[in-house]
């Protein structure tokens, strides 16, 4: 199991700025042992996006003695003192960042006077990606341009670039560059250009900052936000002319398939511009793009854009490395483990994810980035927007709030992945303070998760599946659009902040969302499994994915490959268990009513209205589960998850009963856990606690069913049963 540590670093009571981490330092190696901290997410050489030889400044550069004095050093320094004690670095790569920043110049133009925070709000000269390219007070770190790009670069039109950050930034379609605007600190004047990724010239840059990054002696290389230029449609983008040179591109190739969509018919792909297009419209843009004319097949090529030039990067990365004679890790910030990420999944190593709102009770989220990553391991982050971060990062400074800072950093391990420490992380552009939690509980914490890894396993030994088809949701999931709203719950604070969307009786329906949250609310353990469109993802499905479950859910899963159908139909012809919810492989002539024939196979409408869709799942789930269901307990508010352990099962429990009043949660008196035990004998049992506390528990069997009595039962317990 890997231990993530979220390491920006960024300074107590001051802004978080981007790219550029502070200095690192002996003290962090210590800490970073104290934590039992495995991988570093977020963590170094960040920046490369305000020029090269920033980056290599950041990397080798001269360090200060008077920060030599506290034990700071160079980024390469730090790397070779994580590698040493088997510390993975992954050198964060902000792709999408394009930057510029205030900068006043020494008199000889050799060093800067002051850089980013301009005293008493002089007039003052830049420093970044233009200046870099021009040759522009390349004194500083002595290197110019052409250091790095002998032959100079030239972009798709085969003209010779002179300003990168111009050239490769996303654009509305108006032709004005798109903002990075989430990591612009509020009431500065530095400029963050969102950039794109699919202009060749901005690859070959980023191809130089991994280059540095590995040189510097990382075990892994980040790409933040690979979803780029994606990311900028929220702001307006992208409608540079790459994005709309290969979507013509991308037009034609359908159009030699037959697929061209009919209001295209006739025009003239070689000049069509789909920016112009939607401004003649005039559209709302950014806005609803599910009414946007084209927008689904923009939204396609693009999907395969992203994947296409991740895995560009990614094997770029690896090659370089091995040309060094090592292997590189290669991971991304898979945002919310977001639809789009699951083409690209294949090119990397390390699944990496910032929550989109961090907030506690998600095991049912927690449960589908497990089914995403697979056998890969995979590192969680929170963030702070629409989040309850904020509010628990205050308590924390207060003093309070550590029981709710131990729930946000087990949970996410005990339901099957894990939350990376946040060591002075991220909090936005607007508040001054990083996330720095305090280091009692932390370490509290990460030595149980290292002293008790068999406890944690990739396999749940779950009987249910839930399927999440990839071709049915991925567009159903980018028009729900990017609400962030959650619940601010007043009355119970921090843990009660929910996402709105899923408890409002008429938000915006999705079924596999829905499905997944009433099966952990009511104590289920269940697995994801993604399957693939077989164009976009290669479809891989195949029995030995569906074969050891007693029960397989389709979730609204209207697009099927013919040999995802088939396979779904042999399985349920063998007797398996099939619950199909709504719409499913509609795609596939006469299969719905194929498998509604078998006796085995229970098909539940999907209402329209939620509230009455979700009664019938849960009641066609009941009839078919009832007689499989292999745990249950007297108490459905305490989190259940079961991990497959080579001699026997886990049970982790997680109990959420915070209450403010008393700033803890408070234990539950007594609960009565009973486990079917028809297919597997269990002899010894073991109950282990964060603190090591010995809990008080009985034990008896009723039949087939093995009764557990845990009094007392703290914030969290893993039951571990030991096979006879
Ligand atoms: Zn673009």
């Amino acid at each position: 199991m890997e231990r993530g540590i979220y390491f920006d670093g960024w300074y107590k009571d001051n802004h978080c700025y981007h790219p550029s981490l502070p200095l690192r330092s002996m003290q962090m190696i210590e800490d970073l042992e104290r934590y039992n901290g495995t991988l570093l997410v977020w963590s170094a050489l960040g920046g490369g996006v305000i020029s090269l030889p920033y980056l290599e400044h950041e990397a080798f550069g001269e360090v200060d003695p008077r920060l030599r004095f506290y034990g700071y050093m160079n980024d390469s320094e730090f790397i070779a003192e994580c590698n040493k004690r088997g510390i993975k670095v992954f050198g964060i790569v902000f792709e999408v960042q394009g930057w510029e920043f205030p900068a006043i110049y020494s008199d000889d133009k050799k060093s800067f006077k002051e850089l980013n925070v301009i005293k008493d709000n002089k007039d003052h000269d830049w420093y970044g990606l233009r200046e870099f390219t021009k040759d522009r007070n390349y004194e500083v770190f002595g290197k110019k341009f052409s250091d790095y790009f002998p032959d100079g670069l030239y972009n798709s039109d085969g003209k010779e670039v002179t300003n990168i950050w111009e050239e490769c930034c996303a654009r509305d379609f108006n032709g004005v560059p798109c903002h990075a605007e989430w990591v612009e600190v509020k009431n500065h004047e530095h400029i963050a250009y969102s950039m794109c990724r699919n202009n060749p010239v901005w690859r070959e840059y980023l191809k130089q900052i991994m280059k540095i990054q590995i040189d510097a002696g990382v075990a892994g290389i980040q790409l933040d936000e690979c979803e780029l230029p994606m990311t900028s449609v929220r702001y307006g983008g992208c409608f540079c002319k790459d994005c709309m040179k290969q979507f013509n591109a991308y037009l034609k190739e359908l159009e030699a398939k037959g697929r061209l969509p009919g209001e295209l018919k006739g025009v003239d792909l070689n000049t069509f511009n789909y920016g112009e297009y939607l401004k003649a419209r005039k559209v709302v843009y950014p806005g609803n793009i599910e009414e946007l004319p084209l927008f689904k097949f923009y939204w396609e090529f693009q999907l395969g854009a992203i994947k296409k030039y991740f895995k560009e990067l990614a094997d770029y990365a690896k090659g370089y490395g091995r040309q060094q004679g090592r292997e590189v890790l290669v991971s991304g910030n898979f945002f919310d483990i977001m639809p789009c990420y699951y083409p690209m999944e294949p090119s990397a190593d390390v699944i990496i994810t910032e929550m989109k709102q961090s907030i506690l009770k998600q095991a049912h989220w927690y449960r589908y980035v497990a089914g995403f990553a697979g056998d890969k391991p995979v590192i969680v982050a929170e963030n702070p927007y629409g989040s309850a971060v904020y509010e628990l990062v205050d308590l924390l400074n207060a003093g309070k709030g550590y029981d709710l800072y131990r729930l946000l950093l087990i949970e996410a391990s005990a339901y099957g992945c894990n939350m990376s420490v946040p060591y002075g992380a991220w909090m936005g552009n607007t508040v001054k303070d990083a996330f720095w939690p305090p280091r009692n509980v932390t370490v509290e914490v990460q030595d149980f998760l290292l002293n008790n890894e068999r406890l944690y396993s990739k396999k749940s030994g779950a009987n249910v599946l839930v399927l999440y088809s990839f071709p049915s949701n991925y567009w159903n999931e980018a028009i729900a659009g990017y609400s962030s709203s959650v619940l601010d719950g007043e009355e119970e604070g921090t843990l009660s902040y929910s996402v709105i969307d899923p408890d409002d009786p008429n938000g915006v329906r999705m079924p596999f969302w829905e499905v997944v949250r009433q099966l952990s609310q009511n104590q289920i353990s269940y697995d994801v499994k993604f399957m693939a469109d077989g164009d976009l993802r290669e479809d891989s499905f195949g029995m030995e994915d569906i074969r050891n479950y007693e029960l397989v859910v389709l979730p609204a899963c209207s697009t099927l490959t013919a040999n995802q159908a088939e396979t779904i139909d042999k399985y349920a012809a063998g007797g398996g268990k099939v619950l199909i919810f709504g719409a499913a492989a509609e795609n596939v002539g006469g299969w719905l009513e194929k498998m509604k024939e078998y006796k085995n196979v229970v098909y539940c409408f999907n209402d329209s209205y939620k509230p009455k869709a979700l009664k019938e799942f849960n009641r066609a789930f009941e009839a078919v589960y009832g007689d499989i269901r292999r745990i249950r307990t007297d108490n459905t508010s305490v989190g259940l998850q079961t991990h497959a352990l080579e001699n026997g099962l886990a049970i982790h429990l997680v109990n959420y009963g915070y209450s403010r009043e008393l700033d803890a949660v408070e234990p539950v008196e007594e609960l009565n856990i009973k486990v079917c035990v028809k297919e597997q004998e269990f002899g010894d049992i073991i109950v282990h606690t964060l603190q090591g506390r010995k809990l008080r528990y009985e034990t008896g069997m009723e039949g087939d069913v093995m009764n557990i009595k845990i009094h007392q039962l703290p914030l969290y317990a893993v039951v571990e049963l030991i096979n006879k």
